[in-house]
């Protein structure tokens, strides 16, 4: 009633406009909301790091005053992208080798380069090069899983953006933990030291079902429950951790990591393509978040994730592009439109995760996925204010009939004109704000001499 009466005052122009921070508007507003709302003529205003109104830009202009505003007549204003699953100092190891089955990926090159150089000073350099990736290409917020997990939090939160990160927990011995229990001591202390921080969320990231004792993976879902913090692991990413389950368990990896009572909300498993319908019920009935991530899954010839299936059973579901070694990019709107291509195409059926699908998974999805679905995700008064602008007027963007359609099935990362993150501007007109790219090219180089120089196992 209230609201009402106060549209009602201000549209007779009782009370003076409302002060805010900034006024975006463009040619429609994609909002992602509940009702998937697409405002033509949109425009979105922002006070503080949150998002204060959303509509038509007349309506917003007699509303509210703003300190700046960005009008962007031919672009697309739409919540930031969330990438569900990437391992961000990998970015140093983009094509260190390619077309490789996966073990022998792993074993010769990965595993030997990451024992070699991952270092407080290698993960600084990696993920600051993944962040202005991710923020040039329209991601605002990502899902992390790596070591020495507090260095790629200082890095992110430099950077302006918005992370989930988790630190790894993994039975052998690597860079920054002699054992599995070391690791979990280092776990709790990033948590209690990043814990109610604007932009990270601190996470426990045990590794998987195949590298880990029942016991770290027990420790692993206390800590997550005692901290109140977002639980992340690989699931049956292969089909020989689904061979690993049998004979070691005689089940299968969600049922075996069931039985230790380690799902539950906010827990975020990463890829899920052996999951057979069953076990899927069961993630569903667990509130278990999936980061789907096609182009790593196959690029590795690891398979393909029953998408439709896990909408059926209401898993939320996100995208997740992996790490760039495995990629090789971070490029989530190449993932929105593979992961809408790659369902139709395994399903032989093009009515398969459609368009509208495939950016909520790349959006609010993700972000429920998480459980920061009250926070991010879509654009919403009170929510943070993470957006982009996706410019239109280049001609391969012509001509526009559907916004979503066109994001999905044509939409490019060089089309990401603004990046507005908690408010504050992280790229603006294409140029990133505040950032010595120079100096970053030339740590990424410097770094490609020392992984070169790695022995392969
Ligand atoms: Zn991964």
């Amino acid at each position: 009633m209230i609201r009402c009466w106060v549209s009602l005052a201000l549209a007779l122009g009782v009370f003076a406009a409302e002060p805010v921070d900034l006024i975006v508007s463009g040619r429609q507003v994609v909002t992602m909301d509940a009702k998937r709302r697409v405002i033509p003529g949109g425009a979105v205003a922002v006070k503080g790091e949150r998002i204060v109104a959303v509509g038509t830009r007349a309506e917003i202009d007699r509303a509210y005053k703003a300190k700046q505003r960005i009008d962007r007549p031919d672009a697309l204003i739409t919540p930031g992208l969330i990438n569900t699953h990437t391992h961000a100092p990998m970015s140093l190891f983009r094509g260190i080798a390619d077309d490789l089955r996966l073990q022998e990926w792993l074993e010769k090159y990965i595993f030997p380069a990451e024992a070699q150089t991952v270092s407080p000073e290698f993960v600084r350099a990696g993920a600051a090069l993944a962040s202005l990736e991710m923020i040039r290409s329209g991601t605002t917020t990502f899902a992390d899983m790596y070591y020495f997990e507090e260095e790629i939090a200082a890095v992110v939160k430099q950077a302006g953006l918005r992370g989930v990160l988790g630190q790894t927990i993994i039975q052998f011995p690597v860079p920054d933990a002699p054992t599995p229990q070391a690791a979990l001591a280092r776990t709790e202390a990033f948590i209690t030291r990043f814990k109610g921080d604007p932009l990270i969320t601190p996470a426990v990231a045990p590794h998987s079902m195949y590298t880990l004792d029942a016991d770290v993976l027990k420790a692993s879902r206390a800590m997550a429950t005692r901290h109140g913090v977002p639980l992340l692991i690989h699931l049956a990413e292969t089909s020989d951790e689904v061979t690993t389950a049998r004979e070691r368990h005689r089940t299968t990896p969600t049922r075996w990591l069931d039985s230790l009572g380690f799902w539950g909300p906010q827990t975020l498993a990463a890829h899920g393509v052996w999951v057979p319908q069953a076990d899927i019920t069961l993630l569903a009935a667990r509130g278990v978040g999936l980061s789907h991530n096609p182009e790593s899954n196959m690029k590795l010839a690891s398979g393909t994730a029953p998408v439709p299936a896990y909408l059926a059973a209401g898993v939320p579901l996100g995208l997740g592009t992996d790490g760039a070694a495995s990629n090789n990019d971070l490029d989530m709107f190449d993932e929105l439109r593979t992961a809408a291509l790659l369902a139709k195409a395994v399903s032989r059926d093009a009515t398969v995760f459609n368009a509208d699908q495939a950016l909520y998974a790349a959006t609010l999805g993700g972000a429920r996925a998480m459980g920061l679905e009250s926070e991010i995700g879509s654009l919403e008064v009170g929510k943070q204010a993470d957006l982009i602008t996706v410019e239109l007027s280049a001609l391969e963007a012509l001509p526009l009939y559907d916004a979503v359609s066109q994001l999905v099935y044509a939409g490019a990362r060089h089309w990401v004109r603004d990046v507005w993150i908690a408010g504050s501007a992280k790229l603006r007109d294409r140029r990133l704000v505040d950032i010595d790219t120079d100096r970053l090219a030339a740590n990424a180089r410097r770094w490609q001499q020392t992984i070169r120089q790695v022995p392969r196992a």
